[in-house]
């Protein structure tokens, strides 16, 4: 893919490997290889090594502290932490919540949280599904009531939401809440409202997911009581935030640059096998499987960067999220064939995380939307189907 970058691409290349190499701790970078999880102390450590170089917020405008790179400085940056492997700046913070407040949010709210959400010094997490609200996410019930009587300064909360992931240590939930429940269009009568989840009357409870591992939470609201100027934008204009949100989220989780690393561990554990002395009649069959994955990946990494460079618009996202869960769940699933009893084990790099990895890439192609969701979406806003 090196065609596409110009000269002054490739020294930027070489400066983020230098950054990431000279700054990316061992122990963390160990840790993603073997398909593991940022935890919340590396998304932290790593976030803040990030915004000290002025790099914690690749597609942030300047003025409010992020990068102010093009398309193509926004890849290549996304590519090299990926191929470190280091995590990717704060996903909760830095690619969903941050966008959302400074299109739509007031200026009290942009001083006070992008900072915040720059540094890790708060890290949110994203309130959107509901039991029977997931891919019908705009029947939504949780509700917020101003409380008139009381003044007026006051929502008042009451519901819940579910596979919340990372709500046991986030300090702040970013919500959809239904503020309007007569609105005719059920899209009509949502908001989008920042939590504080210190406040009283806000319960998590943990989901152990398939993979043993606890990243999912179901929250309740019990009368939370939340300021009216933790409202971000407009009363029930909550659909469009979130819909603005959604798209970067579905172009993050293609996840162009994750899926190379996860190519070039595929092709290391081939030279292993061919260097253990496995016959090539038993190899080619896998090294064409990874050939025909990378291929499948090159064209949606050309298509990512046409959707940078304005040449489409942030319709593509739901294309750019089914076809990335697609290449990811058939790589993962490539890497623990090839490690046979190694995903396995108890103990090592290939160890017990490749499988907990492979269980858990089954959730790519469903969270952000399911795969089946972004079809119809496609097919009705892309291809203008009915
Ligand atoms: C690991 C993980 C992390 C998550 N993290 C978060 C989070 O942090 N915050 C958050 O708000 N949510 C999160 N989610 C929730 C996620 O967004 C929803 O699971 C997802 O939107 C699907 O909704 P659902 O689970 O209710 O499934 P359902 O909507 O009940 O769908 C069930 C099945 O029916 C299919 N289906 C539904 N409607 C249609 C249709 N119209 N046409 C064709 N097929 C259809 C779906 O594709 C799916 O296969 C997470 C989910 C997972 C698994």
């Amino acid at each position: 893919m090196d065609l596409l970058y110009s000269e002054e691409h490739k020294a930027f290349r070489q400066e983020v490997r230098d950054f990431i190499a000279a700054t990316l701790p061992g122990d963390m970078r160990q840790r993603l290889r073997a398909g593991g999880f940022a935890a919340k102390a590396d998304t932290e450590r790593w976030q803040r090594a990030l915004n000290q170089r002025g790099w914690g917020a690749p597609a942030w405008p300047k003025a409010f502290g992020g990068t102010g790179w093009d398309a193509a400085h926004q890849q290549i940056f996304a590519d090299e932490c990926a191929a470190a492997p280091a995590p990717p700046p704060h996903i909760f913070n830095i690619t969903m919540l941050g966008p959302v407040i400074i299109h739509f949010g007031s200026d009290a709210q942009r001083e006070y949280f992008l900072p915040k959400l720059l540094n890790a010094d708060i890290q949110v997490c994203q309130g959107f599904s509901e039991p029977g609200s997931g891919s019908d996410l705009a029947s939504l019930k949780t509700a917020a009531v101003l409380d008139v009587e009381n003044g007026g300064d006051e929502y008042v909360v009451n519901g819940q939401k579910i596979w919340t992931s990372q709500a046991h240590y986030a300090d702040w939930v970013f919500a959809l809440v239904r503020t309007d429940p007569n609105a005719v269009k059920k899209q009509a009568g949502i908001s989008f409202m920042l939590i504080d989840m210190k406040s009283p009357g806000v319960t998590v409870r943990p989901i152990i997911s398939i993979d043993g591992r606890h990243s999912l939470n179901e929250v309740f609201f019990d009368n939370v009581r939340v300021p009216a100027a933790n409202l971000v934008g407009e009363e029930n204009k909550g659909w469009d935030y979130a819909k603005f949100l959604l798209g970067h989220e579905r172009a993050y989780i293609a996840g162009i640059g994750r899926n190379k690393e996860r190519v070039a561990c595929a092709k290391d554990l081939l030279a292993k096998l061919e260097a253990d002395g496995h016959p090539m009649s038993e190899v080619a069959g896998w090294r064409g499987r990874v050939a025909l994955i990378e291929a499948d990946l090159h064209a949606l990494e050309v298509t990512q960067l046409r959707m940078h460079g304005g040449h489409a618009d942030m319709k593509l996202s739901p294309m750019l999220k089914a076809r990335g869960s697609e290449i990811f769940q058939a790589i993962t699933d490539v890497i623990c064939r090839l490690s046979g009893l190694e995903a396995l084990r108890a103990d090592g790099v290939g160890g017990p995380t490749l499988t907990k990895s492979f269980l858990y890439s089954r959730a790519v192609s469903i969270f952000g939307g399911s795969t089946e969701v972004q079809k119809n979406i496609l097919s009705a806003t892309v291809l203008s189907l009915p």
